[in-house]
């Protein structure tokens, strides 16, 4: 864009006296000296003055600005950013669904409660899980939620000493971090050379603190894409102890319709629907991350919970839950309101539930079945067309992401994130870098199911240029990005000195 013209700020295109509105006419008999003295202003506002084409010129430029699914590949590891199909958003932005107020009479939203309830039955069937809340309005939101049911599950036995969460080494930071804002204390485990779980240590875990574990956190595929086959054993391992098995479900995506965590010893896990289910993310939502349970820990649920009334024929709301004290409690078969209670904003956010459900319900029964697949296959062809450009550190078949641990060639001096910035300048998104912390110089990659063969193949001939532009001319790679409107910034000096205030420049004259 030309910046003289279109401005960095909309303050910097302020031109006193300008305008791009006109007020409607009061019709009200209203005037603004009615408003006491106290609440006016002294002077008018600092707000820009600009015509109407500014505005909008300014504003279309800002949006070239930005890149999303929708501009080109976005193989972010980790956040799975397949095609957001428009048909959710035409179901969302449906009037009807739009407008629902969520305390009008549930006799006038029937319709919508059953959409809800359907969606909570789908990802049952999906997980082999008993219920799900669709309250939690994020993967890590979710994760909380779900050690609370863990937690109050536990209290409610008068299991009170269990404190502690098992997390393997290579999971995603919000693990230990809900855990620790749950009051939990954190144990890790370790990973074997191949990316999963080391067995033994897990032993030595529970052998030291057996009856003091609430929990197992689990990822599967794990965060360096590996699929974690000992699940069964370590499921037993942590049952035997007391704890519950937890599945971090963020990584769905390959297993849908084809491996279901309830059948694999799982007792508790969140899914994103922003992520797995097709619902737009990134910058901070909307997301959504129902929590599922499986039999017997329905009544730990959070509320409001949607029910359907057999009797009535109608859906109802639940705003508690009772337990019966499970046999072994103190007070066994006695009755008391779950411990939950709401963990959010009445029932989270139904927008991106009414995309998942679209998204489902497009694909179906069979259809689903392809996702995981067909990321996978994208995945490994990536990776194998680039290993022997890129260091492997976790070799054999992954499923839908991987990790490189930087360039083969040491000898060059270019990092990942000289990398990731070279990708820009040719119109990618940068994969996810400098995580998992396993390796120093991760480069994790996840193409999803949604991208074509051509635009795959593009992307590896662009990385193997990259590779080819580190061994002759480090230094093209090591400066750029050179073609994007902001060059390279320094991101230790943006951190510990952000600048969080602009100061006008001849704005006003
Ligand atoms: C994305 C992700 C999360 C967190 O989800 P948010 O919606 O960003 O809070 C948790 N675990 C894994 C493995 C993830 O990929």
């Amino acid at each position: 864009m030309n910046r003289e013209l279109y401005g960095n700020l909309i303050f910097e295109l302020s031109k006193k006296g300008r305008k791009g509105y006109s007020l409607p006419k009061n019709e009200y008999g209203y005037k603004t000296s009615e408003l006491p003295q106290n609440l006016r202003r002294e002077q008018d506002a600092e707000l820009p003055e600009c015509d109407e084409l500014t505005v909008v010129r300014h504003y279309t430029n800002l949006s070239h600005n930005n890149f999303g699914v929708n501009d080109g590949f976005y193989p972010l590891g980790s956040c799975t950013m397949k095609y957001n199909p428009a048909i959710n958003e035409e179901i969302a932005a449906i009037k009807e669904f739009a407008g629902l107020h969520p305390l009008q009479d549930v006799s006038t939203c029937q319709w919508a409660l059953n959409i809800y309830n359907d969606v909570q039955k789908a990802l049952a069937e999906l997980t082999g899980l008993s219920e799900f809340t669709l309250n939690p309005c994020a993967g890590a939101h979710g994760e909380l939620t779900g050690l609370m049911v863990i937690r109050s599950y536990h209290q409610s036995r008068q299991d009170e000493q269990r404190t502690k969460v098992i997390i393997p080494d290579s999971a995603h930071g919000t693990n230990p971090a809900s855990a620790a804002v749950c009051g939990l204390e954190i144990v890790e485990v370790k990973s074997l050379a191949d990316g999963t779980v080391d067995v033994d240590s897990l032993k030595e875990v529970i052998a030291a603190h057996g009856n003091e574990i609430a929990a197992m956190m689990m990822t599967n595929p794990n965060t360096v894409g590996m699929f974690e086959k000992r699940i069964p054993e370590i499921a037993q391992l942590v049952h035997d102890c007391g704890g519950l098995m937890y599945y971090d479900g963020a990584n769905l995506n390959p297993m849908l319709g084809i491996a279901r965590p309830g059948d694999m010893g799982f007792d508790v896990m969140h899914i994103n629907l922003h992520k797995t289910f097709s619902t737009p993310h990134g910058g901070g939502g909307p997301g959504s991350g129902p929590v599922g349970v499986r039999q017997g820990l329905e009544p730990f649920l959070p509320t409001p919970r949607v029910v359907f009334d057999e009797e009535q024929n109608t859906f109802t709301i639940h705003q508690t839950s009772t337990i019966a004290s499970p046999s072994g409690g103190r007070s066994e078969g006695a009755s008391h309101p779950s411990p939950l209670g709401s963990i959010g904003n009445f029932f989270g956010n139904f927008g991106v539930v009414l995309k998942a459900y679209a998204y489902i319900l497009s694909l179906g029964r069979e259809n689903i079945k392809m996702v995981g697949p067909l990321a996978t296959l994208n995945a490994n062809y990536i990776k194998e067309s680039l290993k022997d450009l890129y260091e492997l550190p976790i070799k054999g078949e992954c499923k839908h992401e991987f990790v490189f641990d930087g360039l083969k060639d040491k000898s060059t001096g270019v990092t990942t994130m000289d990398i990731a910035k070279r990708l820009l300048d040719y119109g990618y998104h940068a994969p996810t870098i400098y995580f998992p912390l396993l390796f120093h110089e991760a480069m994790m990659i996840e193409p999803t199911e949604t991208e074509s063969k051509e635009t795959i193949d593009a992307f590896i001939q662009v990385m193997r240029t990259i590779a080819q532009e580190a061994k002759e001319n480090p230094e093209l790679v090591k400066t750029a990005p050179h073609n994007t409107p902001i060059g390279r910034v320094d991101d230790v000096l943006a951190a510990k000195q952000p600048v969080l205030t602009f100061k006008q420049i001849g704005a006003r004259d």
